[in-house]
């Protein structure tokens, strides 16, 4: 299979992910060419755990939220994201996922379980699949852990997070777990694609809780914790 792919990539070769180039280029299976991997910097690893939420309040019912990022949402991340999310292109989500789970791995990181920040059912028709479980199931396979999808559910069609004046009521109540599923002390690794304000996973983080999880790690591929990005959903 090797050998056929290989003679695959030399007859056609792949264009880049990220900018539409050619590129002769494939790390684990995906292309992306030199350039846009020249310009993906990963943070500095002490800045890449940071406090999940970026305004935190009192009584929040997990407090000490972890969150994982090991990318600014820079320029080039920003085009991968955007093909991610827009693009038709979920292979992005695959090499996204990859790197997720490189640095974590790199960095120590170990858990149970990934799960991931569901989309709605209504976006998930417009797009087809759902970036993130493309993302956490990446980055499963290469912590060697398992991808739990259908582990956290979107109740409703949330309002794009701009659009609400208040940010963590308009996403409270917005996740839930099925009935029949325990966490039982697991340590669960909930993965998205951006982090800006952090709610959304905060909010997902603490209903796992609620249902039994030991610990929960929050990770995003990238994000801007100073940026106003909307996060897109
Ligand atoms: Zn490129």
């Amino acid at each position: 299979m090797g050998i056929l792919k290989d003679a695959t990539d030399i007859l056609f070769p792949a264009n880049c992910l990220i900018c539409g180039g050619s590129t002769d280029n494939r790390i684990k299976g995906y292309a992306v060419c030199k350039r846009c991997l020249s310009e993906m910097i990963p943070l500095e690893k002490e800045r890449r755990f940071s406090p999940c939420l970026q305004e935190p309040f009192s009584g929040d019912p997990v407090p000490g939220l972890i969150l994982y990022i090991p990318y600014p949402y820079d320029d080039v991340m920003r085009k991968a994201v955007n093909r991610l999310k827009f693009g038709s292109c979920s292979d992005i989500g695959g090499f996204l996922g990859t790197l997720l789970g490189m640095h974590l791995r790199s960095d120590g990181a170990s858990f149970d379980a990934v799960v991931h920040i569901p989309l709605s059912a209504k976006r998930l028709k417009e797009r087809g699949y759902d970036q993130a479980a493309v993302i956490a199931e990446a980055t499963a396979e290469v912590l060697g852990i398992p991808f739990w999808e259908g582990v956290l559910i979107r109740r409703t069609d949330t309002m794009r997070q701009t659009e609400s004046e208040n940010r963590a009521l308009n996403i409270h109540g917005a996740f839930e777990v099925p009935g029949n599923i325990v966490l039982d002390g697991l340590k669960i690794l909930l993965a998205d694609d951006v982090a800006t304000t952090g709610n959304t996973l905060h909010e997902a983080a603490s209903v796992l809780m609620e249902h039994g999880a030991g610990e929960v790690v929050c990770a995003a591929v990238c994000g801007n914790r100073a940026s106003r990005n909307a996060e897109l959903y």
